[in-house]
């Protein structure tokens, strides 16, 4: 049953050309009281998403004609459409898939196959993150940022980093739960890292571990993708 649509029920648009799947994914994310709209191929994806924004795309990056990447980077780089935050759906060991994703502008990814239930935990964790964020204090995880005062602590106790590795915690701490690609890291940290290969990153991610002792456990690898700060 098709719900009316409301303030407070996000509304989706779900991207997918394989149509069983789309029926399901319908059928479950009506169902969780999102407002859903859907569409079958990249050109369609791209009309709608113009004639009515919506808060969330669920967009699968293999589609006939125009793809998924194409579709991202299309939604990215049109004033009214870049914020849309995009979760896309990929094969399964397809990490070059996820990388292209990542920095073609979507903010998470589902492999297939997934149960909706995950796509919905994800769809939530981000629209949650999706908010804003300022210049302020930030933390999770047990670890407390303070930009202003260049102060970190993890578990209450303080921890001495190098400007490099604080903008580097900083931006993984953002967004828990957000994987970043190597090269999407050293676009984001403009202040303060001079190293600018892939390696170097790992070497950074390395050395802020070894420094925040439990918490860095945190500071996850995503096999052939990048990091995130686990949530
Ligand atoms: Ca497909």
């Amino acid at each position: 049953m098709n719900r009316p649509p409301s303030a407070n029920q996000p509304s989706l648009l779900v991207v997918e050309d394989e149509q069983d799947l789309l029926e399901v994914l319908r059928f479950s994310l009506d169902r969780e009281g999102f407002s859903v709209r859907t569409a079958e191929n990249g050109e369609d994806a791209i009309r709608l998403v113009r004639e009515q924004r919506p808060d969330l795309i669920v967009l699968d990056l293999m589609l006939p004609t125009i793809d998924g990447l194409a579709v991202c980077r299309a939604i990215r780089s049109t004033e009214k459409t870049r914020d849309i935050p995009i979760v896309m759906l990929t094969a399964r060991g397809e990490e070059a898939d996820i990388v292209r994703g990542l920095e073609a502008g979507a903010d998470d990814y589902v492999t297939k196959p997934f149960s909706p239930k995950i796509l919905i935990a994800r769809i939530y964790a981000v629209l949650r993150r999706s908010a804003p964020v300022g210049e302020g204090v930030v933390e999770a995880g047990g670890v407390r940022l303070d930009p202003e005062r260049h102060e970190v602590t993890a578990d209450g106790k303080q921890v001495d980093l190098t400007a490099t590795e604080f903008n580097l915690l900083r931006l993984l701490v953002l967004k828990p739960g957000r994987v970043y690609t190597r090269q999407q890291i050293i676009d984001l940290m403009h202040e303060g890292f001079v190293a600018v290969t892939d390696r170097s990153v790992d070497v950074q991610v390395v050395s802020l571990r070894r420094k925040l002792g439990a918490a860095g456990e945190r500071v996850q690898t995503v096999r052939g993708v990048g990091y995130r700060f686990g949530e």
